[in-house]
């Protein structure tokens, strides 16, 4: 079996284009502009280029970004009072906190403090406690765990009933994922660096998503014929043959996993360019919220 190749760059352009006529529809009909301010704190190279990207995607689909970029020995208090007016502004719909911050800052504190309903990341507590209620919705779902599940449904996979076996249990990825999936009525299992026999859970698995941040580790023989299977890693791996010295791999072996798999993303191409789009929709909804609070 040689595996379809889930085309993420092309389903996020989709969903981009959609923002975009929307945005405009609310430009038009209301007047209204959705605004998203990205706090950048310091000057960390990978964040920064991050946090272009995400600046970037919001003038292609005319949301207007915000960007703040506080040094990096900020106090705690001046970037919780920073949090705070962002809160109170009423040109921002959305706050992104580019992660990770400093280690004087206290992270928890700082997504704690962003307003729920400005959430366009889906960190609060209150946002990732109502994904993982049952009868209960969040108000915006975290967007590389939503990319995910879009790459899915695009690709028709059935989620219900299907056994999905997510290998990573962080907050940003694999936790939001499995809560995600669950909630698509599959069977979950969550599989993390203590678990005894990976390759047992993945095999039996019709869904793998892999999210650790290990290059190649889910190889062919580990996944069960025609599993769909959803790369989340990117990774360095060392490549004499480019300019940068390396090329970027995901967490699974793709050549070994393509001839077994029914369909897999690639890295690049897969899941990254979702996570951007799905942040575009978010801001939008984030708008919309505040909208329809003002009529
Ligand atoms: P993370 O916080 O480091 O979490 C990694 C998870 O993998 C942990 O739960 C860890 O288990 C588990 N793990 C580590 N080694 C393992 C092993 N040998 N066997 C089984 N499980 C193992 O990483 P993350 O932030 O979730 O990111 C995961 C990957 O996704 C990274 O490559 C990251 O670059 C990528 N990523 C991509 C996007 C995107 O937009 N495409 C967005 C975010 C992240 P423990 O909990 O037991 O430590």
């Amino acid at each position: 079996m040689t595996a379809k190749i889930i085309d993420g760059k092309q389903i996020a352009a989709n969903i981009r284009a959609k923002v975009a006529e929307d945005v405009l529809k609310m430009k038009t009909e209301h007047g209204y502009t959705p605004g998203l301010a990205t706090v950048l704190v310091g000057e960390d190279p990978a964040s920064s280029t991050y946090v272009r990207m995400k600046q970037r995607a919001c003038e292609e689909v005319g949301i207007r970004s915000i960007g703040l970029t506080p040094p990096a020995d900020i106090p705690q208090a001046e970037l919780e009072e920073l949090v705070a007016n962002l809160n109170m502004d009423p040109a921002v719909h959305g706050i992104l906190v580019q992660l990770p911050l400093p280690d004087h800052i206290d992270e928890e504190k700082i997504l704690n403090s962003v307003d729920p309903e400005k959430d366009v990341d889906g960190f609060h507590p209150v946002n990732i406690g109502r994904l993982s209620m049952k009868g209960r919705d969040p108000l915006f779902i975290p967007c590389t765990p939503h990319g995910v599940i879009v790459l899915l449904e695009e690709s028709d996979i059935r989620l219900s009933g299907a056994e999905a076996v997510i290998v990573g249990r962080s907050n940003i990825v694999g936790l939001p994922v499995a809560m995600l999936l669950q909630k698509a009525n599959s069977t979950i299992t969550i599989c993390h660096s203590r678990t005894r026999d990976l390759a047992e859970h993945t095999r039996r698995a019709d869904i793998v998503v892999a999210a650790i941040g290990r290059p190649e580790m889910i190889t062919g023989d580990m996944l069960k014929p025609g599993a769909a299977v959803i790369d989340v890693g990117i990774n360095q791996k060392a490549d004499p043959t480019k300019k940068r010295g390396y090329r970027l791999v995901g967490d699974v072996e793709f050549e070994s996993a393509r001839e077994v798999a029914g369909a897999l993303t690639p890295v690049p191409g897969g899941v990254g360019p979702m996570t951007i789009a799905m942040l575009m929709k978010n801001t939008f909804r984030a708008a919309e919220i505040a909208l329809a609070k003002q009529s």
